[in-house]
């Protein structure tokens, strides 16, 4: 274990936007006539989440512990990705302090939606709603974003050593 009771991770993920793909966000599906393409659901947010939260515990990334290569991962409810990570995480004796995290995405409009995402983070996390931040920005019309080619999110978590709270 670290000496030092803190860690942050960064995590990033992008997704090609298709017809005839269904759009799943932070666990939501939501209706859009563009959905991300994949390996998994596509869960552009949960897979930069999850990245993140391997990063910070020095784990490696989503792509060494899910490899789009395996069959056992096709299609996979993402959600499933991520709480294998926290519970991973959990018996390294460390646990989620904060998230923070945006997505980028032309439309639907995400806004009417972040508190849904919020709950459904912290449920995974395991830790409070108020712990948990989910912001949203469209690409301003330019760019792979904002020409609804493609679909990213960011994310940033600080993960706090169990014996320190
Ligand atoms: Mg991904």
């Amino acid at each position: 274990m670290s000496e030092i009771p803190f860690r942050v991770g960064l995590g990033h993920d992008t997704h090609r936007l298709e017809s005839g793909r269904r759009l799943i966000v932070g666990g939501m599906e939501l209706e859009s006539d563009l959905g991300a393409v994949g390996h998994s659901d596509g869960d552009v947010l949960l897979h930069a989440v999850t990245d993140a939260l391997l990063g910070a515990a020095g784990l490696g990334d989503i792509g060494g512990w899910f490899p789009d290569t395996d069959n056992e991962w096709k299609d996979a409810d993402s959600s499933k990705l991520l709480a294998t990570v926290v519970a991973e995480i959990h018996q390294r004796e460390w646990k989620v302090g904060n998230l923070d995290c945006t997505i980028f995405l032309e439309r639907p409009k995400l806004a009417p939606h972040k508190a849904n995402m919020e709950s459904k983070l912290a449920k995974l996390l395991q830790i409070d709603d108020a712990n948990v931040n989910v912001k949203a920005k469209t690409g301003e019309n330019v760019g792979p974003i904002g020409r609804r080619e493609s679909i990213a999110a960011e994310a940033i978590v600080l993960l706090v050593q169990e014996s320190n709270s």
